[in-house]
């Protein structure tokens, strides 16, 4: 029983350390270029088959919107202790234990939950071909497994807070799930104040590129600064895939 005790404490430090990919996330590895890059993501597990061959795939170009009566967005968000910050290999994530963060997003008669959020570099959604410097992702999942997302861009300007308070903790090592104590963060920090944005059906943009996601992109960009920007890129000079197929698909406008 001694023995056990030790030896599980001898891997808790491990996990503290050093040890990479202690919670992989994917199976089958993947890039954004090269072999194993966005143009082969089918090719590399039948889990990612859709990736290519999808009809309904993210990011795309934003062009020509139809501008409609789209119901508001509405945030509820607060602050908490920061747990499960990850660098997953392709960016660094914020997790939620299931069923979620406590912060919802609200669309009409549906309350999303937020399961987590992360960030790109550049940006993945493009407006009109202009393409932001970084874009943040929150993803939320409603009871009923209905999954939404909503993308933020980022502009170079001022330093942002919440960006402060998690690169300030960024893991380097890929696979660390670090809890951070004695520090909180409030996801809503981020969003900008406008809510205006484009809606349109599309999918998860990295492996298993899953599709039903209603993307929220939001016109509004939020501003961090080069300082910030550049400590992500040098982590992740490239994470974004590059824009898909519209297939006919309706992007919408709110007013
Ligand atoms: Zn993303």
């Amino acid at each position: 029983m001694r023995g056990y005790t030790i030896a599980i404490a001898l891997v808790c430090i491990a996990g503290t350390a050093a040890a990479p990919m202690l919670h992989a996330q994917w199976k089958t590895p993947w890039d954004y270029t090269g072999p194993r890059g966005a143009d082969h993501w089918s090719a590399l597990d039948p889990a990612y088959a859709i990736c290519n061959t999808g009809k309904q795939q993210s990011p795309i170009d934003i062009a020509g919107a139809h501008r409609a009566d789209l119901p508001p967005l509405r945030f509820e968000n607060h602050s908490a202790p920061l747990e499960h910050l990850v660098n997953n290999g392709h960016t660094v994530r914020v997790n939620y234990a299931p069923p979620g963060s406590g912060d919802f997003l609200i669309v009409g008669d549906t309350r999303y939950q937020l399961t987590q959020f992360h960030f790109h570099h550049p940006a993945e959604e493009l407006i009109g071909g202009k393409r932001y410097e970084m874009e943040l992702h929150l993803m939320y999942a409603a009871a009923d497994g209905d999954v939404a997302g909503v993308a933020v861009f980022l502009e170079r300007g001022r330093a942002e807070a919440t960006v402060k308070t998690l690169w300030d903790h960024m893991p380097l090592i890929v696979g660390k799930d670090l809890t951070i104590p004695g520090v909180e963060v409030n996801p809503g920090e981020m969003l900008p104040p406008n809510a205006a944005y484009y809606r349109y059906l599309g999918s998860v943009t990295a492996p298993p590129c899953t599709e039903g996601v209603v993307w929220y992109v939001l016109k509004t960009p939020v501003e961090v600064s080069a300082a910030q920007i550049a400590a992500f890129a040098k982590l992740y000079p490239n994470d974004a895939r590059p824009p898909m197929p519209l297939n006919g698909r309706v992007v919408s406008e709110s007013r």
